[in-house]
């Protein structure tokens, strides 16, 4: 992979080394000095603890005035230690394309079977379709039935957007599947694809197409802005509900924007609820967990930072806890199993089906248990392995 590509697409050269990005980092701390001493070493390519202690979660990005990517430069430096020294043993576990893997191991009802099915379709069932992506698959009944019924899901697993390897800095991977996703969705007859999930928004929007050269002729569109939407051409009539919830934004949501994250809150509030926001929130927000493990690949560091992210929802202002990224949501269902005593977590899509006048089983506390006990069978017991692999 060819970095001056990078450079060039990326805006690296507009880096003035100023340290903002990793002093506003809420994973380590620097002085200012540090800081651009830091961000110096990581454009020369040398060395930093800014590469040893990140923990991937996007934010820096939202945070450099000067668009000039911190968040790539450093975790595209991850790509070269891959290439060096490929992966450790426990990452395997988390690799869809390896076996046995998480997702593999969710085991689903008929009813979810039955989706994933009817989602898999080779051909779009209509020109406005849903992505589910691997997070809405993993949870399928949160989808209403009155939202699949003007807006079909259309997706399967190998439809991947490639987000883990693209946080994992395996960049080989993630070309890969870019060119995979091209071929796949090359003269389907669709125009938009909705996306509940941030990630594989931000993924088709901007990432896949950007670094990676994919093409896509459908526009994307994040799934409130085209519910409020179909709420305005009458299409959904949602009633009241009353509620008072204190949100989470998700990592991709911080690059993607104010407009992306605001549009959430609209659309809660649209259906009634009172949100509440963390002492840190929006781009200062913290990670729900997931992107902990995309350093050092250490379920720990999953477990330190999502019960702090957890920890801090809990102390906030509001009755419950909503998601709106599916990733999130399954993330802080495995903390809640850790520490269930604290405020019920929801997540934006068991709202809207409430507004619609549906409540679906809630899978979230079944399918966490099974990633729990999936890590502690396949990937804890390779911990202090000393093996490597490639994919
Ligand atoms: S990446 Fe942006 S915020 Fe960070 S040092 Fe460079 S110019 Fe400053
Ligand atoms: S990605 Fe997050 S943890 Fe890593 S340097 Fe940027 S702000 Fe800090």
């Amino acid at each position: 992979m060819d970095r001056n590509d990078f450079r060039e697409r990326l805006n690296w050269n507009a880096c003035v080394e100023c340290g903002d990005c990793l002093v506003r980092c809420r994973y380590m701390s620097f002085t200012r000095e540090e800081a651009k001493a830091e961000m110096g070493k990581v454009n020369r390519g040398e060395p930093s603890r800014a590469l040893d202690g990140c923990m991937s979660c996007y934010a820096c990005n939202a945070f450099c005035e000067k668009n000039a990517h911190p968040y790539e430069r450093i975790h595209y430096a991850w790509n070269d230690r891959y290439e060096r020294e490929g992966l450790p043993a426990r990452a395997s576990y988390l690799m869809p394309s390896r076996q046995p893997n998480f997702r593999e191991d969710m085991s689903f009802t008929d009813e979810e079977r039955e989706l994933h099915r009817r989602w898999a379709a080779d051909d779009p069932p209509a020109r406005t379709v849903l992505y589910p992506g691997c997070n809405l698959l993993a949870l399928p009944l949160l989808v209403p039935k009155a939202v699949m019924n003007v807006l079909p899901v259309w997706g399967r697993w190998d439809l991947c957007c490639g987000e883990m390897y693209f946080r994992m800095g395996i960049l080989s991977k993630v070309r890969e599947i870019a060119g995979r996703l091209t071929r796949f969705y090359r003269g389907k007859k669709i125009d938009e694809m909705v996306f509940v999930c941030p990630a594989g928004y931000n993924m088709f929007t901007n990432v896949l197409p950007q670094q990676f050269e994919a093409r896509f002729s459908f526009r994307t569109t994040s799934f409130a802005d085209w519910f409020m939407r179909k709420v305005a051409e009458g299409a959904f009539s949602p009633k009241r509900l009353s509620g008072d919830l204190v949100i989470q934004d998700s990592c991709h949501a911080r690059v993607l924007g104010r407009d992306f994250m605001e549009s959430q809150r609209r659309l809660l509030a649209e259906l009634g609820l009172t949100v509440r926001e963390t002492p840190r929130n929006r781009e200062d927000g913290l990670c729900c967990g997931m992107a902990a493990g995309c350093n050092s690949y250490s379920a720990f560091d999953l477990l330190r930072h999502g019960m702090r992210n957890i920890r801090s929802l809990d102390r906030a202002e509001g009755g419950e806890i909503v998601q709106y990224c599916t990733g999130c949501y399954l993330t802080s269902g495995t903390m809640r199993l850790v520490n269930p005593f604290g405020k019920r977590l929801t997540h934006l899509l068991e709202w809207v089906g409430r507004a619609l006048g549906e409540k679906r089983p809630r899978m979230l506390y079944r399918r966490a248990f099974s990633v729990l006990k999936g890590i502690a069978l396949h990937a804890l017991p390779k911990y202090f392995s000393r093996k490597r692999f490639r994919l």
